[in-house]
């Protein structure tokens, strides 16, 4: 996880046409606003999950601009992805305190369309048994609609706080900076230390990190030509760059001198 630097207010061009199921084009902000008339007139099919949201949530733009803000990859455990899946911090549908208890309804459904509340995320950080519906806070939750600036939120939302504080790097392994801590939670909620094909992919990312920054300190020579260490330098540059896949990991290796 590393921090996201995101545009406070959703890209202007996201106030143009966007889709909804039911009622054909219609902009953003009434998208939200009908929302909220549905729950007024009818809050059943929230209380029982089968309110219909748009699918897209305002379609590729939204997920464009998501992309320009994080790069491509997932919000959560930094994997590369093309197009990966629109995230909702504060689940719209439902939400668990714990991984057991049932799922309580209804959820955020009143940030279903919030710039704010949304991230784009690889599926398995996305699907249950990791994030899914699992919200567990501390404080008020918020009830709808509620500003819920009363909780205090266990999962970290990259976009509000500097993941580095809870979550740090001990070459391709993932530990939190204190034991049992919310960056302990973090990791098991997303499973970051178990994931097999996460796990792999962080050990390339840093392997070849390695090895440009070994052909970028060799001497010209032996097949080491100029174009070769200037690729290098341009590769251990990039891969600092926060937006690039797992550069949280290698600026805080950097950092402790590991690499
Ligand atoms: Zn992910």
């Amino acid at each position: 996880m590393i921090f996201i630097k995101k545009n406070k207010h959703p890209p202007r061009a996201i106030f143009s046409q966007v889709g909804h199921p039911h009622r054909g084009k219609v902009k953003w902000k009434v998208a939200t606003n009908q929302v909220l008339r549905d729950y007024a007139h009818d809050p059943t099919p929230f209380n029982n999950g089968k309110y219909l949201f748009s699918a897209d949530y305002g379609g590729d733009e939204f997920r464009k601009k998501l992309l320009e803000c994080q790069g491509p990859k997932c919000a959560y455990c930094e994997k590369p992805l093309y197009k990966g899946a629109i995230e909702h911090f504060r689940p719209k549908t439902a939400w668990q305190q714990t991984r057991r208890a049932a799922f309580a309804r209804p959820g955020y459904y009143w940030l279903a369309y919030s710039w704010d509340n949304m991230l784009i995320s690889c599926t398995v950080c996305n699907q249950s048994g990791q994030k899914g519906n699992y919200f567990p806070v501390t404080g008020v939750r918020g009830i709808a609609p509620s500003d819920c600036s009363g909780e205090n939120c266990t999962i970290i939302n990259p976009t509000k706080i500097d993941p580095v504080i809870h979550i740090t790097f001990n070459l391709s392994v993932p530990v939190g900076t204190v034991v049992g801590g919310r960056g302990d939670l973090n990791i098991e909620i997303f499973k970051l230390k178990d994931r097999a094909d996460l796990k792999s992919s962080r050990e390339d990312h840093l392997s070849l990190y390695q090895a440009q920054k070994l052909i970028s300190n060799l001497p010209i020579g032996n097949g080491v030509t100029r174009q070769k260490k200037k690729d290098a330098r341009a590769h251990l540059k990039k891969a600092q760059n926060p937006k690039y896949p797992f550069a949280g990991m290698i600026i805080e290796n950097i950092r402790k001198g590991l690499i």
